[in-house]
């Protein structure tokens, strides 16, 4: 569904070239003339409105200013010349700075003259001040209709040193809208064009980048946000379909004695209603003769392991091996621990393989997974990428924590002729929009109720120079027998910075619980396995007491002992993330304590994650929160990023449009299941389409 001008390569685009079509590639995925119109301006600014110098309030956000330049100076040494200009409107001032060009730019400059000033402000030194601004000298004719909206582009530092700033990148689009083999074929059906009263493409291509009105820029995102929407739906739609009517899947019908020995002699505690709820749910999919394909939802917890270990007793009952992948390593040794612990006594084989098993255990698993002696396989991921062989699995259970692996799952699914059953555990709990996108291919089940006698976490927030009074908790916790852990954030971006603050924070530990009285121990992401492992092996068997750790112990670590869990930083997390650790106490029957540190400075976001963290322990209430703050758009890469890469729609503010999308595909699909009618081509070549261009369909992080 394009043209041979979309698809032209976008170096032979005039403006274009080797060099910059080598960076586009490279910063942004655009190989073509078709990929740069797909990257939609982030933002538009009215060209036609101004702001004050003195009400300028947010960091990171385009203003236009009309200021005079009432004092230019340079500094710093002649190969590192910057330039400073002051500019001034009758509201109050602002400094510019340039970096590069000083030359060519103080002759351009003339003091005393207005202009109209565009860029990014920020707080330096106390001061507002824009660096690199663009800047115009006013017209006095009124700017034409259609260029009164401006469309601002994301764009990289290695792109801007080549000229694709925004403004760069705008010029490349006009020539593209602008030439006349630009044309954008339909993607949709009349049908739905007409119901919906959406643009034709053509136009809602044209006035996403240059609006000619305000009204044509709401009707150009609508229609382009549901046109993203609706092929994710209808893709999901069919796949769900066409999984419902193979009727390929192994049938459970019989529960035998492995479930009742289990039930009956070995669960030391009654199932919550939830957890009977769905396995019940399970039950019904293991029996229909159709393959599961079920998400498991519930708080860290919650017991769903528990769930997975029934569920896997079912498969046992039916003469079915099953595999249950974590992770992580740490995690799926646990899984092997806490597995083979509740089984003890019954006639099941489990065994454990991950990436550190030996030659000659590895293949002695293999042949009894083979023979079939072997009937719980537990691993990591990487399970799936050996080639390992079963003789007759039915069952693979995926603990995914809070990660997604969509397409990890798919790689399993082409191993085995019958496809087995699938559930999938996660502990982030999804809100309902997102999990419309992203996993509507599966039906969901949640737990949403703790075990009785859990005592929830209790969540207090410190400044920083209230550091004493926290030691002075800890300690009290120690002397009481509890553990504790200390995490310090480990972001990439300053790796370095943050490995020499976890040092630095180790020290301070060890300086306030000073061994022999007390004894400390560490683990990060860049330490050796083997130390890892014994490290925690120290805090697991209570050597030590504290452990101080980066985010590595989010996703494993079960020390029902360890009550109390202090947040470093607590501003840089997500609120996932923050949840996540919380998860990590509160799993003995003690009080438990969640501490979360931070400085004085703290972004309005930040404030609200803390809060919610501290308000309440909802799964739930913390995921929509979290979706509302981070929403896909959000550029913060340090932390967590946005799950789904959507190009323009937002699934916390277009959930209207995607509820439309979801319900007119699943009613094309309820039709004409495998888009063979004529007048559903047009989407059948468009769905082939996408998936030619990206075989591994990216919508998945
Ligand atoms: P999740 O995997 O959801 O985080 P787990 O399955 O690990 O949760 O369960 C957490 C803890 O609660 C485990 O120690 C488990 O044995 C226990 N547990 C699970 N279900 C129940 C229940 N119905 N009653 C009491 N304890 C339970
Ligand atoms: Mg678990």
């Amino acid at each position: 569904m394009s043209t041979p001008f979309l698809e032209t390569p976008i170096a032979y685009l005039k403006g274009v070239g080797p060099t910059r079509a080598e960076l586009l590639k490279k910063e942004l995925g655009i190989f073509t003339v078709g990929d740069l119109l797909t990257l939609f301006p982030f933002r538009y600014v009215d060209r036609s409105k101004f702001h004050q110098i003195a009400e300028i309030r947010d960091e990171n956000s385009f203003v236009q200013l009309k200021a005079r330049i009432v004092h230019i100076q340079t500094a710093g040494s002649p190969h590192r010349q910057r330039l400073m200009a002051t500019a001034r409107d009758n509201s109050g001032e602002i400094e510019l700075v340039w970096f590069q060009g000083v030359k060519w730019i103080l002759e351009m400059l003339s003091p005393q003259q207005e202009y109209v000033i565009f860029g990014k402000p920020a707080i330096f030194n106390g001061r507002w001040s824009i660096s690199h601004p663009e800047l115009e000298i006013p017209t006095t004719q009124p700017l034409p209709l259609n260029e009164v909206i401006r469309p601002i582009y994301n764009s990289t530092e290695k792109l801007k040193l080549k000229g694709l700033d925004h403004k760069g990148i705008g010029k490349l689009v006009k020539t593209i809208l602008l030439n006349e083999k630009f044309i954008m074929p339909e993607s949709l059906t009349p049908e739905i064009v007409n119901r919906l009263r959406l643009l034709n493409r053509q136009k809602a291509f044209v006035n996403i980048h240059f609006p000619q009105s305000p009204d044509l820029l709401q009707k150009a995102q609508a229609r382009l946000k549901f046109e993203e929407l609706f092929y994710i739906q209808l893709r999901l739609a069919k796949q769900r379909y066409g999984r419902l009517q193979k009727h390929d899947g192994h049938r459970f019908l019989k529960i035998g004695n492995y479930v009742n020995q289990f039930y009956h002699h070995h669960l030391t505690f009654q199932l919550t209603s939830a957890q009977k709820r769905v396995i019940k749910e399970i039950r019904a999919d293991l029996g229909s003769g159709n393959q599961m394909n079920r998400l498991l939802q519930g708080d860290v917890g919650s017991g769903k392991t528990l769930v997975a270990l029934m569920t896997m007793l079912i498969a046992l009952d039916n003469q079915f091996q099953s595999c249950l992948m974590a992770p992580t390593e740490i995690l799926a040794k646990q899984h092997f621990k806490t597995i083979s612990g509740m089984l003890k006594g019954l006639d099941v084989m489990v065994k454990l393989l991950t990436g550190s098993t030996r030659p000659a255990e590895r293949r002695i698993i293999q042949n009894g997974l083979q023979s079939g002696e072997v009937h719980l396989l537990i691993g990591t991921h990487a399970l799936i990428e050996e080639k390992v062989k079963f003789n007759h699995l039915g069952l693979v259970v995926i603990d995914e924590q809070h990660r997604f692996g969509v397409a990890q799952r798919a790689k399993l699914w082409e191993k085995n002729v019958v496809t087995p059953h699938i559930l999938v555990m996660t502990a982030t709990p999804i809100p309902r929009t997102l999990a419309m996108t992203l996993y509507g291919d599966l039906d969901t089940s949640v737990i949403d109720e703790l075990p009785p006698g859990r005592k929830s976490i209790v969540t207090r927030h410190f400044y920083e120079p209230d550091r004493g009074k926290v030691f002075k908790f800890i300690r009290e916790k120690v002397h009481e027998g509890r553990q504790v852990y200390i995490v310090f954030p480990l972001i990439k971006e300053s790796e370095k910075l943050d490995l020499k603050n976890l040092i630095d924070g180790y020290q301070a530990v060890i300086q306030e619980f000073p061994s022999p009285q007390y004894a400390v121990s560490m683990v990060h992401g860049k330490m050796k396995q083997q130390q890892k492992d014994d490290e925690m092996k120290n805090f697991v068997e209570k050597h030590t007491q504290i452990m101080v750790a980066t985010t590595v112990i989010e996703v494993g670590v079960d020390v029902p002992n360890a009550s109390v869990m202090v947040i470093e930083n607590a501003e840089r997390y997500g609120l996932s993330q923050l949840h996540q650790l919380r998860g990590r106490v509160g799993r003995g029957g003690d009080q438990s304590y969640c501490i979360l540190l931070s400085g004085y400075e703290l972004s309005a976001d930040a404030r609200k994650r803390i809060s919610t963290m501290v308000r309440t322990n909802d799964g739930f209430e913390i995921a929509e929160t979290d979706l509302q703050l981070r929403g896909p758009g959000d550029l913060q890469g340090t932390q967590q990023s946005g799950i789904i890469d959507l190009r323009i729609a937002d699934i916390v503010k277009d959930e209207k449009i995607l509820k439309y999308a979801r319900n007119i595909a699943s009613e094309i699909i309820g039709k004409d299941p495998g888009l063979t009618n004529e007048n559903n081509d047009i989407l059948a070549q468009h769905l082939l389409a996408m998936d030619l261009k990206q075989q591994n369909w990216g919508l998945i992080s």
